[in-house]
């Protein structure tokens, strides 16, 4: 699976089946994007999550009760 950056146009790459609101990193521009469509794969910026959040997708149970 793979979609277009918004903010360099470069192919972003997901390991995963992506999921609605799945927050990816750019590797080209490190913009922290989130999925907001999926059929079509389309991304947009994220901006208010904390960059450990794309570490896993079920970050949010355990940043609960890591911070
Ligand atoms: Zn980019």
């Amino acid at each position: 699976m793979e979609a277009i950056c918004p903010e360099c146009d470069a192919k972003v790459y997901f390991e995963f089946q992506p999921k609605k609101g799945q927050r990816v990193l750019c590797r080209n521009c490190k913009s922290i994007l989130t999925v907001i469509r999926l059929a079509p794969l389309e991304l947009d910026w994220a901006f208010i999550e904390p960059f450990e959040d794309l570490l896993s997708d079920d970050s949010k149970e355990r940043t609960a009760w890591m911070g």
